[in-house]
């Protein structure tokens, strides 16, 4: 009998009940009790979505991150967060997202002005977590409370027999890995202190009734030096005493080299990802001692494609015979990264949505494997007829293969890349053009998507508002933005972004090969979510997406104003991919589709084309060895996207927060006349890798976090841009916030851009 599970339920709600209320909550609208008591609902109907299973995860849910969670779990809040009066849930929350002393001027000594804690993205995810942070000096002490409170709820109410509850947590060494030590210290040192608060947890959640507890080490899934793998067997080593059964779970990719490593830890049972390494798993059976349960992750918990069932069952039947009691089957890794339940889905088109399946339909499939598997596959004869069908009729649909992008795409050469002149060359001819003044001030693209932006969308897609009352709304927004704009005094200006959904949604929806669900929400950080398009066929564009909003919103000023598009490579690493053909296949496509818009809006008169590509890298493959040919096709995409242009136009790109160290050539290789990046939080030291390149274009460092609420002052940011101009020289830098403005409130942007205007007032007066 082959035993059913799941890593983790998405948590954020079918219809994001979390967000909402996550969100009332932090304005003061509902109380904590409120908040508390939907997120016991939440769970509640997440186990009973699980029933079917053998165990179900206990622990998955979060009120705003996973990692943030074990950092609570283990005692390991910043320092500066800590020992303050109030309720420890707000004081999560200040962790999380940071506290203005502004907002809260009686507060603004005790507990009024914290700083957020850093965000970076999970492994290669468009998931962010809080960074855990370290010191030499870090001590460790357990508070089990969340989880055993979650347990009991599991086992109480949650209709979680005993036994079926398996708490989720973060793994010792992954949890130090994804961590950072303040002080540049050795994270590693700390494992000794770490090691005694894990047994204590797990002795604790033993003792209230878990049988089994996963343990998430996806760090076994990218290389190791010595050092990493060492800790690994201390850790399990240590562990093994403990009265829990240790599901050791991986995810996310191949465990190559660590192979042997994670087929000999010490622990009860072993999760991989066999929809990632398919050709691992017999060689694994090999490695593993005879009593071991080996748990296949045969579902993809990364993306919206139907599995195809009998191909699975083909593999899985031999290693059934093989593991018997011992083989478990799951999706590869927590569900998180998908849509709750496809069957929300009204207007998705039939065809499309024959091909998918979300969170709950994966769960589904799961059943259908395993009932295949322990009853026979004549008992589910009908579930797999119908799985075949459904494969076999996107395998031959026309919608998926369109021959004059194949033609087009065959085409591609290296001249298609090329800019006319060198950066060297070309930037005083755009300098000439521009007449911008030294420190020249920018906005990355978006602003607050008001009540009433929002509102009008609704409206609009109800069908209560036609297309001219929509147009009217959304110019009524642009020109809003203009004139703030213009009342800052900022240089160069943006139209604001408000018919845009999301940045990437909004070209999905122009273009041909796209799909785009209603409620398919995956959680990208805390309460944001996003709604990943689902790329399913050939791209092309049927006309032109931006240009009449840009010529617009140019018709309201004497200011330039940037064209604003996502480029290729975000776009794809945003989105729901194929898996019927290479990313770098679907990634070079669009980027002839964006090229066409960037070509159209310089012939529209534009002098400045942003092309964001704030995702480029997160595609980043999770090995180092394959960074060079996803950086390769990912930086030709970009190029093909932007470099048909004359010289005379100024290409900008932005990134979000971005480690740059180890791809600056790569970036330097986009060529782009001017990169935002987002820096604030790292203090301009992010701008090391561009001094230490010599990268030799424009660059505007963030000068301010964009996630929070905090107002910056105006000395803070021209602190920033001082150290700034120690690394760049003056004449190459742009002043800006860190990302864009969309998610902050009108009352928060104006006062921020003012003093960001001012700070570059004094900055040129001081030059
Ligand atoms: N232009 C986009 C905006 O301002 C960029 C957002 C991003 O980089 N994530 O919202
Ligand atoms: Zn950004």
């Amino acid at each position: 009998m082959a035993t059913l599970h799941n890593l983790g339920f998405p948590r954020i709600g079918a219809r994001r009940e979390l967000k909402f209320a996550l969100e009332s909550y932090w304005k003061g609208e509902t109380s904590r009790d409120e908040l508390k008591q939907l997120g016991t609902q939440l769970r509640q109907r997440h186990w009973a979505d699980q029933a079917a299973l053998d165990l179900v995860p206990v622990g998955d849910f979060s009120f705003y991150d996973q990692v943030l969670d074990m950092s609570t779990t283990l005692g390991n809040l910043p320092g500066r967060v800590s020992g303050f009066h109030g309720d420890p849930l707000d004081n999560y929350f200040r962790v999380a997202r940071g506290r203005s002393g502004l907002f809260d001027p009686q507060h603004a000594l005790c507990c009024g002005g914290v700083a957020a804690g850093e965000m970076t993205k999970w492994f290669d995810t468009n998931y962010h977590y809080i960074v855990p942070e370290f010191t030499a000096a870090t001590q460790f002490k357990l508070d089990a409370s969340r989880l055993l409170e979650q347990l009991a709820e599991a086992q109480e109410q949650g209709g979680v027999g005993e036994g079926r509850a398996k708490p989720v947590i973060i793994g010792p060494v992954t949890y130090l890995a994804i961590g950072k030590a303040k002080d540049d210290s050795d994270k590693l040192a700390l494992l000794e202190r770490l090691l005694p608060v894990y047994a204590e947890l797990l002795d604790t959640l033993a003792a209230h009734g878990a049988e089994w507890v996963q343990i998430d080490e996806p760090i076994l899934v990218t290389e190791l030096d010595a050092d990493w793998q060492h800790a690994l067997n201390t850790a399990y080593h240590q562990l093994k005493a403990c009265k829990v059964k240790i599901l050791l779970a991986t995810y996310f990719g191949q465990l190559q080299d660590n192979a042997y490593l994670a087929a000999n830890l010490p622990v009860a049972g072993l999760h991989v990802d066999a929809t990632s390494d398919q050709a691992g798993v017999l060689p694994l059976l090999g490695l593993l001692s005879p009593h071991k349960v080996l748990s296949l992750g045969v579902i993809s918990g990364r993306n919206i494609w139907k599995t195809d069932l009998t191909a699975t069952l083909d593999w899985l039947e031999p290693i059934a015979q093989r593991l018997g009691e011992r083989l478990w089957i799951a999706p590869s890794c927590s569900l998180l990264h998908v849509p709750v339940d496809l069957d929300s889905e009204q207007k998705l088109d039939a065809e499309v949505k024959s091909w998918l399946a979300f969170a709950l339909q994966k769960l589904g499939e799961l059943r259908v494997l395993g009932r295949a598997l322990n009853e026979g596959r004549a008992t589910v004869a009908t579930e797999l007829a119908t799985n075949t069908a459904a494969l076999a009729a996107r395998r031959a649909s026309p919608r998926v293969t369109n021959p004059a992008v194949q033609a087009a795409l065959a085409r591609i050469d290296a001249s298609l890349g090329q800019r006319k002149s060198a950066y060297a060359q070309r930037a005083p001819w755009q300098a000439a053009i521009l007449k911008l003044p030294l420190y020249p001030t920018t906005t990355i693209g978006s602003f607050p998507q008001t009540a009433e932006i929002r509102h009008a969308r609704s409206e609009y897609r109800a069908g209560r508002l036609d297309d001219a009352g929509y147009q009217a709304a959304m110019r009524a927004e642009i020109e809003r933005s203009v004139r703030e704009q213009e009342k800052l005094g900022l240089d160069v200006l943006v139209h604001g972004e408000a018919e845009r959904n999301d940045m990437v949604e909004y070209f999905g929806e122009q273009l041909e090969g796209y799909a785009f669900s209603q409620f398919g929400w995956v959680q990208s950080y805390g309460s944001r979510c996003v709604k990943p398009p689902i790329l399913f066929g050939d791209i092309s564009r049927p006309k032109a997406m931006t240009v009449e909003w840009i010529t617009y919103a140019q018709s309201l000023t004497k200011k330039p104003m940037k064209g604003m598009l996502t480029g290729p490579v975000t776009i794809l690493n945003w989105s729901f991919v194929r898996d019927d053909q290479p990313r770098s296949m679907s990634c070079r496509q669009l980027a002839l589709a964006i090229r066409e818009e960037v070509l159209d809006l310089e012939k529209a008169g534009v002098k400045i084309i942003q092309i964001d590509e704030a995702a480029l890298r997160e595609g980043l493959p999770l090995r180092k060895s394959q960074w060079k040919e996803y950086l390769d096709w990912a930086v030709e995409s970009f190029r093909i996207t932007a470099n048909g242009v004359r010289d005379e136009t100024q290409i900008h790109t932005h990134m979000c927060y971005s480690e740059f160290n180890d791809i600056i050539a790569s970036i330097a290789g986009m060529d782009a006349d001017v990169i935002t990046i987002e820096t604030s939080r790292s203090d301009m030291e992010l701008l090391d890798a561009f001094e230490n390149f010599q990268y030799p274009n424009e660059i505007g460092p963030g000068v301010y976090d964009i996630h929070s609420p905090n107002i910056p002052t105006q000395g803070h940011i021209v602190q920033l841009m001082e150290k700034a101009a120690e690394r760049i020289p003056a004449e190459r830098l742009w002043v800006n916030p860190d990302c864009g403005l969309k998610t902050r409130q009108w009352a928060e942007v104006i006062p921020a851009l003012a003093h960001m205007v001012e700070a570059a007032r004094e900055l040129r007066a001081g030059a």
